[in-house]
């Protein structure tokens, strides 16, 4: 195979998506290399929450990424010209202690203080919201947010099919498996098809992005937590928005697993660890289908394989939430990984150990993200330099180098 691209992206969802489409889109001859099919990874396992999520709130610079990215996804749907399936919704995190309650009060106090609009509702309030989403006497409290919800597939395949108007070319079923390199420069990537030579190489490989760096002898300090889902066959218009249980336990242990990586290496696995961080949250997609699911485990490897009581489980706390859903069947299960980083921001800009070498992971959600990623990524890409102000993401920001 002799071809050659400006730019080679790795990974086909909505990050790598979004930043092929913007690559393209400024005359870059651009390629993307999905190992599966796009959406394949955590792009096509998510829940479509439009959420402002970032795990430094006192990060202004985080803020400002969830911030300006919920608004543009709100406008996405005219700029790539597809329907989304985008609507505005009201996220419920019920609170059932009073550590949640003052955990998810800071939240709001923090946000708020921002500009986003989140607030503490009661019970009451609650059942009128959401008449279809049984609120029982453990629960004291709600933190209600004005988010949104979308279709993930639809989000990748718009930024894709406006990619590929552009120019973009997709290498399917294609995993890059290794890499051609001289000096600081990489000449290119090994697919199972032949060698492409490349002017530019974009890491956005999601939770795999460790792999793929390791490749390169690049010790990233990228983690991954794993989820499962479940979704259901459709129904009548049910819930209106999403609703969640609140857990004051993943980010601690998230961390914890972070600052031991940190002191012992990057190379520390975080599958030496197995916590049992319960998130458990409900949506309705647009089709009517209920999607649940929970976050589980971080585990020692990337696998597809659902555990034997995801649906049991789901099953049960779905039915604790409406219990009116007994004889709903379910579909579909699966599990699936997201990314996290010890600072818990992602690794977004150019990766120092070699010149033609740019990275987009470690996003924990990304829907609010890739579009801000994918413009910035393609200015780097087309020569432009890093604003200052991005620092609090550049993967080059810890003390320890990334480089093993
Ligand atoms: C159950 C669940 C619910 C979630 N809910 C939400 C939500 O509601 N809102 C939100 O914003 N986020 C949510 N997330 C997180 C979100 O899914 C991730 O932040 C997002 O998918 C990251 O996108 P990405 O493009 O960086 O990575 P991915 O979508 O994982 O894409 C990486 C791609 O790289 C490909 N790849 C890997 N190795 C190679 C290789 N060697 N060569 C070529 N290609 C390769 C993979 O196949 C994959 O398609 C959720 C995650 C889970 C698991």
């Amino acid at each position: 195979m002799n071809r050659s691209y400006d730019v080679a992206v790795i990974g086909g969802g909505m990050v790598g998506a979004s930043i092929a489409y913007q690559c393209a889109g400024r005359g870059l001859k651009t390629a993307l290399f999905e190992r599966r099919h796009l959406a394949s990874g955590g792009s096509g396992g998510n829940f479509g929450l439009v959420l402002w999520s970032t795990g430094q709130p006192s990060v202004r610079f985080a803020l400002d990424r969830e911030y300006d990215g919920a608004a543009r996804v709100a406008r996405l749907p005219a700029e790539l010209d597809f329907d989304l399936e985008y609507r505005a919704a009201h996220g419920h995190c019920l609170i059932a202690t009073e550590e949640e309650l003052a955990l998810f009060s800071g939240h709001r106090d923090r946000f708020v203080a921002a500009g986003f609009q989140e607030r503490i509702i009661t019970p009451a309030e609650l059942r009128r919201e959401e008449p279809n989403l049984r609120v029982g006497p453990e629960v004291i409290a709600a933190l209600q947010t004005d988010e949104a919800v979308l279709n993930p597939f639809r989000l990748v395949q718009g930024y894709w099919r406006q990619a590929r108007r552009r120019g973009a070319q997709l290498f399917s079923y294609s995993p890059v498996a290794g890499f051609r390199r001289q000096g600081r420069r990489i000449t290119h990537l090994v697919i199972p098809a032949g060698e492409i030579a490349v002017g530019q190489v974009v890491i956005a490989a999601g939770s795999w992005s460790r792999q793929v760096a390791l490749m390169l002898d690049i010790s990233l300090p990228e983690y991954f937590i794993q989820a499962e889902a479940v979704v259901t066959e459709p129904i009548a218009p049910f819930l209106r928005g999403f609703a969640y249980w609140g857990n004051a336990l993943r980010v601690p242990a998230e961390s914890r697993i972070a600052a031991e990586s940190m002191q012992a290496g990057w190379e520390s696995r975080s599958g030496d660890y197995l916590f049992g961080a319960y998130d458990f949250g409900a949506v309705q997609a647009g089709h009517g289908n209920m999607l649940f699911g929970q976050m589980t485990h971080i585990t020692p490897a990337l696998s597809d394989q659902t555990s034997r009581n995801l649906i049991p489980d789901s099953a049960r706390e779905a039915l604790r939430l409406f219990p009116q859903l007994g004889k709903l069947r379910i579909m579909r299960a699966w599990r699936s990984p997201a990314p996290f980083t010890p600072d818990h921001m992602p690794l977004v800009g150019r990766l120092g150990a070699y010149d033609n070498l740019l990275i987009a992971s470690g996003f924990a959600s990304a829907i609010t993200q890739c579009p801000w990623a994918g413009e910035f990524i393609a200015d780097l890409a087309a020569g432009g330099l890093p604003a200052a102000a991005a620092r609090p993401f550049d993967p080059m920001r810890f003390d320890q180098p990334v480089a093993a």
